[in-house]
């Protein structure tokens, strides 16, 4: 299993498409989920090469720099940061059998429940990239890649919109804990 941090497309509050901004706690949050649950792969994927860089830096300086000395149980979390340009390349590295499922905080049809999702993550099969979101979530032409829509992670009453650190680190409980 390997999960993708999409930074475009993603959709602002008005529903135009939008590039957004790395945000530091993510790239930390989602390497240590990644780690608890033995995700091979965090693929931070941003358009803009400065963006890349700054990912990159932060990376480096937990994997090889001072941060990784300080704190060592950083670098097995950090060391699986991968940052692309773009979902081609998440997809071009994981095959073309790769099973690609998108997550939203709503979505209309037909949905991959966390309970099948996590029988198929239990048996010995092709890839599987859970795909995340920014700002106010995927734009439709991520979805449209998609093998399958997981459920949303539903709440109490209807108010459901996670943090995508909150949301990845339910998602991976419910298909891979314990
Ligand atoms: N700035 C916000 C933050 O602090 O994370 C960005 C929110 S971003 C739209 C939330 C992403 O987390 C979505 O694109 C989706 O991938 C995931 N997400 C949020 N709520 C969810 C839910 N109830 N079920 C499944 N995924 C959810």
């Amino acid at each position: 299993v390997s999960i993708a941090l999409v930074h475009h497309p993603v959709l602002d509050r008005d529903g135009q498409v939008i590039v957004t901004a790395v945000t530091n706690l993510d790239v930390h949050d989602l390497a240590r989920s990644a780690r608890t649950y033995a995700v091979k792969n965090v693929f931070i994927v941003h358009p803009v090469e400065a963006q890349r860089e700054l990912i990159g830096k932060v990376t480096r300086h937990w994997t090889e720099g001072a941060g990784g000395k300080r704190i060592p149980d950083r670098i097995a979390a950090m060391e699986r940061v991968r940052i692309v340009p773009a979902l081609d390349e998440v997809l071009g590295a994981l095959g073309a059998q790769a099973e690609v499922w998108t997550t939203a905080a709503s979505a209309s049809g037909e949905t991959l429940s966390f309970q099948a999702a996590r029988a198929i993550a239990a048996t010995d099969g092709p890839p599987i990239l859970l795909v995340y979101g920014t700002g106010w979530g995927l734009a439709e032409p991520v979805h449209a890649r998609a093998t399958a829509r997981l459920a949303p992670i539903a709440g109490r009453d209807g108010w459901n919109h996670l943090s995508v650190r909150a949301a990845v680190a339910i998602s991976l409980d419910r298909l891979l804990g314990a």
